[in-house]
């Protein structure tokens, strides 16, 4: 037996508890995992809540991240003792995921714990930090340097955003961090950002084109703000999009495409190919500053309180990373 978070819906409504659960009810996979920690996500948070669709089959266990120990394994590159990061794959969403104290898993779906973080730290970084790389890839593969100019972000306080603007400064860009939480400009500056500018001069319908300001973007927040960010990127400009905290929707024109050459590069933290997450999570080794992911925070809750903790996230009450230790 082991516990585990599991999201059951039915004639009683939809609920979340902890529970201790069979190991022969874990789904089909080549390697059982002994996990160690797990993370909150925003995605996390409507699964547990039941707040947005994110749940496709029942009973769910959630979880989109994972970091463990290797129990048993039948993959050729997978050895028992490994210690393994796992991100997405539509575990937490369609296969049971790592909010519970063991999983099991496709081989295919695991990374090796980079030497540079614990454990612990892996999971602080979680989706949220290693969707920020991807985003920072993703840029650099269009050709953006520190030489191209200032580069904006977007929901800059928020856990994609501030793995970014640390990133990107630790890279050597002057950083424009968005955030509509003025009290954390501090927090911001001392990540590395040069220029706070205020969310709402984003987040309002805007003109199709407007003064050419930045270099590129990372974008966490779509709708309008995706939109304005398009409109003010200077002349062959680059924006990694990869979230939806203000909308689903994008009210764009594509003058800033045809008329400025901008480049709309959308990221999907998912589905990713392997070589990709390797290269983000060698990239995050190097260039992510461990004292800027203690400074973006990270405190451990139990998997009991993960529950509670779920609607904090969604209620933008929690600051920082939230890294659950599933073993107590
Ligand atoms: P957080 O909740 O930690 O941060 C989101 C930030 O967006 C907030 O901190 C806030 O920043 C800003 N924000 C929130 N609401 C609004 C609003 N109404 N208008 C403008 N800005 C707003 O979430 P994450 O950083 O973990 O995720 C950000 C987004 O990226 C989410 O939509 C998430 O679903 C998506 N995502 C996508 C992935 C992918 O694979 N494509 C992977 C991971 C996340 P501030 O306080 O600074 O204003």
């Amino acid at each position: 037996m082991f516990n585990a978070i599991l999201i059951e819906k039915d004639a009683d409504g939809y609920r979340a508890s902890v529970q201790p659960v069979d190991e022969s009810r874990l789904p089909e996979g080549d390697v059982t995992v002994r996990v160690a920690y797990s993370t909150l996500n925003y995605k996390d948070g409507l699964a547990i809540t039941g707040k947005g669709p994110v749940v496709r089959s029942f009973p769910m266990v959630p979880g989109i991240d994972l970091v463990g120990t290797v129990e048993a394994s039948s993959h050729a590159s997978v050895a028992v003792g490994d210690t393994v990061v796992l991100n997405g794959w539509g575990v937490g969403e369609t296969h049971w995921g790592g909010l519970a104290q063991k999983a099991r898993l496709k081989g295919d779906w695991l990374v090796p714990l980079p030497a540079a973080f614990t454990p612990q730290q892996a999971m602080a970084i979680g989706t949220a930090g290693y969707t920020a790389m991807l985003c920072v890839l993703a840029l650099e593969r269009q050709g953006v340097t520190p030489a191209s100019g200032d580069v904006l972000v977007t929901g800059a306080a928020g856990g994609v955003g501030s793995v970014a603007v640390a990133l990107l400064a630790k890279l050597g860009y002057r950083v424009v961090a968005s955030t509509g939480r003025p009290a954390e400009g501090a927090y911001l500056t001392e990540l590395g950002a040069a220029e706070i500018v205020d969310r709402a001069t984003l987040s309002a319908p805007g003109k199709p084109l407007a003064r050419e300001r930045w270099a590129a973007a990372v974008d966490s927040v779509g709708s309008h703000t995706l939109a304005n960010v398009c409109a003010g990127l200077r002349y062959r400009g680059v924006v990694a999009a990869c979230g939806l905290a203000q909308g689903m929707d994008f009210p764009a024109t594509v003058a800033p495409f045809i008329l400025r050459g901008v480049t709309l590069a959308g990221v999907d933290s998912v589905m990713c190919p392997r070589e990709d997450r390797l290269e983000a999570w060698s990239r995050l080794g190097r260039d992510l500053d461990p004292a800027k992911l203690a400074l973006i925070g990270s405190r451990e809750i139990s998997l009991a309180e993960a529950i509670p903790t779920a609607a904090a996230v969604l209620a933008g009450q929690v600051r920082g990373r939230v890294v659950v230790d599933v073993n107590r």
